[in-house]
């Protein structure tokens, strides 16, 4: 078996050498980042801070959200900034001197308020025992009555939260600029970005982006240490991809959300894919493949071309690259590779893989053209 780490080692190595498309991978620890860099991860593609929310720091995010007044918000905001630092800066540790693409809060809004049901029986119960409910629970029911969302995965989710939540952003935005600040005072190259999700207007971005930039130019003036962290969007709506071209005015980097791009696109629900006509889907051929592993080339794929050329001839310079879960499936690096992205971003894992199939995409390129 030493013989064939040998040959493992010898393909990635002429893979690398070959390859056009840099090789990020999807981490949102600092175990998972240290994990991909040993995998050859040249960056975290897709740092997703939604986990950073649960646990016990989920009734923080209840009265981020839920609070009605904004002294509640504004204790529960100022309860997560140290926290967040922390979480940004052990990540970028772990990945010192190469990019960190620390993704805006994404949340479907259902995953982190509290269940109406349970409160409902909670209330219920004191009542039918003659207690006085808890007047927290009865003020967490309203809030969650008035929030509730029959389709949250189209609802109050990634920039749209950032654009009514106020000082959302600019906590997370604050959290990174001191993790690079501190980062820095340590010695370190810390290499963070900034990306806002889910947009699908310029007009959005360019109201998050002027925000992150406050803030940042703010962090840099208290600190004395210039922090300079380039800030791009997700591109995973049609119309985000379709108006690549004003969006791009706005971004240095186009990150494609595949998941919700092709959840979008098809009108197929990407929680629900074990859905029963999914698999007669595939059974009767109408994709050989699901689209949610494979890139569709016609639609979604198409898509991402559209997005790609739209967004390279308003900004030239500007970085792209794909952090949905084809960014570590080969057929789709073929594809990402041939639409001329700079990065594939995927679970560290999937990383050698990545590297392998990207080496192999313009190996055959060269073939091709020789054989001219
Ligand atoms: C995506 O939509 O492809 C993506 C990477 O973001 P998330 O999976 O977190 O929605
Ligand atoms: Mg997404």
């Amino acid at each position: 078996s030493a013989q064939v780490v040998d040959a493992v080692a010898r393909a990635l190595q002429q893979a690398d050498g070959t390859r056009r498309l840099e090789v990020r991978a999807n981490a949102d620890t600092p175990q998972d980042a240290a994990r991909a860099r040993r995998f050859g991860a040249q960056g975290v593609g897709l740092c997703r801070t939604e986990h950073m929310f649960l646990g016990e720091r989920r009734k923080l995010v209840e009265q981020m959200i839920l609070a009605g007044g904004g002294a509640a918000r504004e204790r529960a905001l100022a309860a997560l900034l140290p926290l967040q630092r922390r979480d940004f800066a052990g990540i970028l540790e772990a990945m010192d001197g190469l990019p960190v693409t620390i993704r805006l809060l994404d949340p479907p809004l259902h995953e982190f308020l509290p269940d109406r049901t349970e409160l409902a029986v909670r209330i219920a119960t004191a009542e039918a025992h003659g207690d006085l409910p808890d007047p927290h629970d009865t003020e967490l029911l309203d809030a969650v009555n008035r929030m509730h969302e029959e389709n949250p995965m189209l609802g109050l989710r990634g920039v749209r939260l950032g654009l009514v939540v106020p000082g959302l952003v600019a906590m997370q935005v604050r959290a990174v600029a001191e993790a690079v600040v501190e980062r820095v005072r340590a010695g370190g190259s810390p290499k963070a970005e900034i990306m806002v999700p889910l947009v699908g207007a310029v007009e959005e971005l360019r109201i998050e982006r002027e925000e992150v930039e406050r803030v940042l130019a703010e962090v840099s003036a208290e600190s004395g240490v210039p922090v300079n962290c380039p800030v791009g969007t997700m591109i995973e709506l049609p119309r985000a991809a379709l108006t690549a071209g004003r969006i791009a005015e706005q971004a240095e980097f186009f990150s494609f959300g595949t998941n919700d791009l092709t959840q979008t696109t098809w009108g197929f629900s990407r929680d629900d894919v074990e859905a029963a006509f999914f698999s007669a889907y595939l059974d009767k051929g109408v994709f050989a493949a699901s689209p949610f592993e494979t890139i569709d080339r016609e639609g979604v794929g198409r898509l991402v071309r559209i997005a790609v050329a739209e967004g390279r001839a308003a900004r030239p310079d500007l970085t792209i690259g794909v952090c949905g879960e084809h960014g570590g499936d080969p057929e789709s690096v073929r594809f990402f590779h041939a639409a001329g992205l700079d990065y594939v971003s995927c679970s560290p894992f999937r990383v050698p893989v990545a590297r392998l199939e990207a080496g192999r995409a313009a190996l055959a390129e060269t073939e091709v053209s020789d054989s001219r």
